[in-house]
């Protein structure tokens, strides 16, 4: 019998070849080739970069599995899927303590301004007014999605002292209550009661554009947002005058509407920091993606190529 075809597009950690190279043919191709090969494979790896359409689906014939190497989905056309029977699934567990760091890392960065300040040293400065900081200890932090990230972070931006509060209309109370966060009941509260607000939506439906001129003027004056999310949940031209304006404190971002976001505003603001969507980029997170959906594929394969367990 043969080996399935597994395509990967752009590469996943090596342990994801280790596990399954006895039994499945490992093609590895840059996104660019995708829709001239997807029309041989039966098993397709992607990352968040590309996107798998309804168009792709449909010159895939023997296509009967995606794996998403990461979290979102969004990028995925999963009803699509679905409806021709291709099963889709990804590794939600495995980036959550990499992005919860990031994200941690950006809101201290904010708070202590530390990318100016490294570029101010390294130009010759030194201290002036403008340098002085802010202390997370006794601010207000509001979570905006309290799943696995945005739990993971509500516990870490405890231990520096601050207030969580949370907004997440699908969980139960006693979800937050265990972790000691409050939960508010509409978004409005939160985002005028948050010195940092963090996000940690899926990007959906609903959540697109969640965060737009309205919602930034609700924000306290000279507070701070992170996104660590999906791009599309802010509007990046009203988060653009939200701080050209001075009305917010800062921002810091990991995700884009287009990344890379080459002709955004926000390039040449000052209180802006930005990161190429590195949320699960670690090593660990990488190797945990590698190993979760490497083992799921190994399972689907058992199931379907039975004979090459036999032969
Ligand atoms: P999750 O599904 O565990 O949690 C999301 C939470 O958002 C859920 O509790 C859900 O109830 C809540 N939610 C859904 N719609 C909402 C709405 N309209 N208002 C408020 N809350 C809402 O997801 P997760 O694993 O914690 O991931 C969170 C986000 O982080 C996702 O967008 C994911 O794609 C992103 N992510 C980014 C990176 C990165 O590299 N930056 C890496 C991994 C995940």
């Amino acid at each position: 019998m043969e080996k399935p075809i597994v395509l990967i597009v752009g590469g996943v950690d090596e342990e994801f070849y280790e596990i399954l190279k006895p039994y499945a043919e490992l093609k590895e191709i840059l996104s660019e080739k995708l829709t001239e090969e997807i029309k041989n494979a039966d098993i397709l790896v992607v990352r968040g970069d590309v996107k798998v359409t309804r168009e792709i689906i449909d010159q895939a014939p023997r296509l009967r599995f995606i794996a998403r190497a990461g979290s979102g989905l969004d990028n995925i056309d999963i009803v699509h899927a679905e409806q021709k029977g291709i099963k889709v699934i990804n590794a939600p567990d495995a980036p959550v303590d990499s992005v919860a760091e990031l994200t941690i890392g950006l809101i201290i960065s904010l708070a202590r301004k530390i990318p100016s300040l490294d570029r101010h040293v390294k130009s010759g400065g030194w201290r002036g007014t403008w340098t002085t900081g802010v202390e997370l200890k006794g601010k207000v932090l509001g979570i905006i999605g309290l799943g696995r990230i945005g739990v993971r972070v509500a516990v870490m931006a405890k231990t520096f002292g601050m207030q969580i509060i949370a907004y997440d209309p699908y969980i139960p109370k006693t979800k937050a209550e265990q972790i000691g966060v409050e939960l508010v009941d509409d978004l409005s509260k939160l985002l005028k009661m948050s010195d940092f607000v963090s996000i940690h939506v899926p990007l959906t439906d609903e959540t697109r554009n969640m965060i737009k001129s309205e919602e930034l003027s609700l924000m306290k004056r000279g507070a701070y947002l992170v996104n660590t999310s999906r791009g599309a949940v802010v509007d990046e031209k009203a988060l653009y005058i939200a701080l050209s304006s001075r009305w917010l404190g800062g921002a810091a971002l990991d995700v884009f509407t287009e990344e890379p976001p080459s002709n955004s505003p926000l390039l040449k603001l000052d209180n802006v920091i930005l990161t190429p969507h590195i949320g699960g980029s670690t090593l660990e997170a990488q190797r945990k993606i590698a190993i979760t959906i490497a083992g799921e594929i190994l399972s689907f394969i058992r199931e379907n190529w039975t004979e090459l367990y036999t032969e």
